[in-house]
C-alpha cells in the first residue's frame, strides 16, 4: 500500500498539472499531494486512511455529502441504459427533461427554461453570449458591457475570468477584457467610511453602480452579475437592503440582472435559491455545484421569461441558436441531478442548512470573535468565514507574506478538519455539506479554536 502510494505520488508530481496549484512546489514535492480515496456524509479519507471532516464540501459543492448510494445508482443505471446522446435539434432524455422540470419548479418566479453546461464557468460564458444575443435581437448592438463586482467570482475562462473581480485570477493573464467593468464589492466590514450603517453602505454601493452606468452611458450597459453572497471573494453576505437598492438602479436603466447561484443555489443559504432568500428577481440564474452535489459535472443557465421571449424572437429571425456544447444535458449528469434534488427534499437538507447552519455560525462566533486577531465572523445559512487582522481596531491586514489564513487552514487540516483559506485576504472559509450534524459543527468549531491558537496565540 505504502509502495503504491509512493508510486502514485511520483506519477502525480511528474504528470498531473493541478488547477490552482503552485506548479513548482508541487513538481518538487514541496507540498502535500494527498490522494483522496473515499467518503461518507461530511467525512472523506485518503489512501493512507487519514480521515477528515470536510467543512468545505469539496469546493462548496458536495451539498448532500459523500457516498450517497441513491445518486451512484442513478448514474450507473443511466450509464447502462444510455450513456450519451446529444441534446441538439430538440433531442433529450427522460433524465434531462425531468431535471429541467424539477429545476423550474424550484426556481424563483418567472423562470422559464434551462440551458445546460458542465461548469459554472461555461454557464457564465453562456450568460454573456445570451446577453449579447438578446440586445442584438432587440436592435441595440451598442448595449453590451457587463458589470460585475470586485471580489466577485464567476469563473476562470477568458470572459468569465474577466467577470471575476480577484487580482489572482487576472494578473499574468492580461485580464480583465473589455467589455467587462467592475464596481464596489458589498463588503461591509471593509467599508472605507466606518461611520456608515449597513443600509447607508448598501446605498453607497448602489450609488457607485449608478455613477459607473451614467459615466459609461446607460445605452452601453447590458447586464450586472453578482453572487447573492460573495463566495470565493471572502464569503461576504450583502449589507441590509443591498439587493433592493441595486435592483432599483438596474431597472431604471433597463439592465439585465444575472444571479450567479453556483454556490448559493439548491439550499446553501437555507432557501432553495439565494435569490428567494434576498428578494432578488433575476433575469438569468447561473447554477452548477449543488445541482448534482458534484457527483457528476453539470451546470446551467436558468433563463427568465423576459429573456426567453426575445431568444424565441431571435430564432424566428436568425434560425437555430449558434451556441452548443457536446455534453450539454449529458444524460449521466442529468440522472445524477434528478437523484440529487430528490435527496435534498427527502433529507430536508434546505431546512438543515438553516438550522444547523445557524447553530454552527453561532458556535463559531461565540468561540473566536473575541480573539485579538479576529476582525470579523460572518456568514449565512451553511456558509461562514473568519477574517484575521493584525489590529482589530483599525482592521489592519497582516503582511500577506506571513500567510496567516493559509497557516490557520493548514493547522486545521492537520487536526482533521478541512476549511479553506480564501484566495484574497486572511480569510478562513467554511461551506460544509448541507447534511452537517450538530456534533460535526461542534468539532469544526473546537478544532478552529485550536488552529487559531496554534498560529496566532
Ligand atoms: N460562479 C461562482 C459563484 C463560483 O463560485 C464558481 C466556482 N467556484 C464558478 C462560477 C465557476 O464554476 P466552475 O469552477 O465550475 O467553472
Amino acid at each position: 500500500m505504502l509502495e503504491q502510494s509512493n508510486e502514485l505520488a511520483a506519477w502525480d508530481r511528474d504528470h498531473f498539472f493541478h488547477p490552482s496549484t503552485h506548479m513548482g512546489m508541487h513538481a518538487r514535492g514541496e507540498m502535500p499531494n494527498r490522494v483522496m480515496a473515499g467518503g461518507e456524509g461530511a467525512t472523506i479519507w485518503d489512501t493512507n486512511g487519514k480521515k477528515s471532516l470536510d467543512a468545505f464540501a469539496g469546493l462548496y459543492c458536495v451539498n448532500v455529502g459523500y457516498g450517497r448510494q441513491k445518486i451512484a445508482d442513478a448514474i450507473a443505471e443511466q450509464a447502462r441504459n444510455l450513456a450519451y446522446y446529444h441534446a441538439y435539434v430538440g433531442h433529450g432524455t427522460e433524465a434531462s427533461i425531468r431535471l429541467s422540470k424539477m429545476i423550474i419548479d424550484r426556481a424563483p418566479k418567472g423562470m422559464s427554461r434551462v440551458y445546460y453546461g458542465l461548469s459554472g464557468s461555461d454557464a457564465n460564458e453562456t450568460n454573456i453570449k445570451l446577453i449579447w444575443y438578446y440586445n442584438n435581437v432587440l436592435g441595440r448592438p451598442e448595449k453590451k458591457k457587463i458589470i460585475s463586482r470586485w471580489r466577485g467570482y464567476h469563473g476562470s475562462g477568458v470572459m468569465t475570468g474577466s467577470l471575476t473581480g480577484l487580482a489572482g485570477f487576472h494578473n499574468a493573464f492580461d485580464l480583465p477584457r473589455a467589455p467587462i467593468l467592475h464596481t464596489e464589492a458589498p463588503y461591509y466590514y471593509r467599508r472605507e467610511d466606518r461611520s456608515l450603517s449597513e443600509e447607508q453602505f448598501a446605498q453607497y454601493c448602489a450609488d457607485q453602480l449608478e455613477k459607473l452606468i451614467v459615466a459609461q452611458g446607460p445605452e452601453t450597459i447590458a447586464a450586472f452579475i453578482g453572487e447573492p453572497v460573495l463566495g470565493t471573494g471572502g464569503i461576504v453576505p450583502p449589507p441590509k437592503g443591498y439587493w433592493g437598492k441595486i435592483q432599483a438602479v438596474l431597472k431604471k436603466y433597463d439592465i439585465l440582472l444575472v444571479a450567479d447561484e453556483v454556490v448559493t443555489g439548491f439550499g446553501r443559504l437555507s432557501s432553495m435559491f439565494g435569490s428567494d432568500h434576498y428578494g432578488i428577481q433575476p433575469d438569468l440564474i447561473t447554477i452548477a455545484k449543488g445541482l448534482t452535489s458534484a457527483y457528476a459535472p453539470l451546470s446551467g443557465v436558468i433563463v427568465g421569461d423576459k429573456v426567453w421571449k426575445v431568444l424565441v424572437e431571435g430564432s424566428d429571425k436568425l434560425g437555430p441558436i449558434g451556441h452548443g456544447w457536446t455534453y450539454s444535458a449529458h444524460p449521466i449528469c442529468a440522472a445524477a441531478g434528478v437523484a440529487n434534488l430528490e435527496l435534498i427534499d427527502e433529507l430536508d437538507l434546505v431546512k438543515n442548512a438553516g438550522e444547523t447552519g445557524a447553530y454552527f455560525r453561532k458556535g463559531l462566533t461565540d468561540a473566536v470573535a473575541g480573539h485579538k486577531n479576529v476582525g470579523d465572523v460572518r456568514g449565512e445559512g451553511m456558509l461562514a468565514a473568519v477574517e484575521f487582522v493584525e489590529d482589530k481596531d483599525d482592521r489592519k491586514f497582516f503582511d500577506a507574506a506571513k500567510k496567516i489564513g493559509p497557516q490557520v487552514a493548514a493547522a486545521l487540516a492537520t487536526s482533521g478538519v478541512i476549511g479553506r483559506a480564501m484566495p484574497q485576504g486572511d480569510i478562513l472559509g467554511f461551506a460544509p455539506p448541507l447534511c452537517l450534524t450538530r456534533e460535526e459543527a461542534d468539532t469544526v468549531v473546537a478544532k478552529t479554536v485550536e488552529a487559531v491558537k496554534a498560529v496566532l496565540g
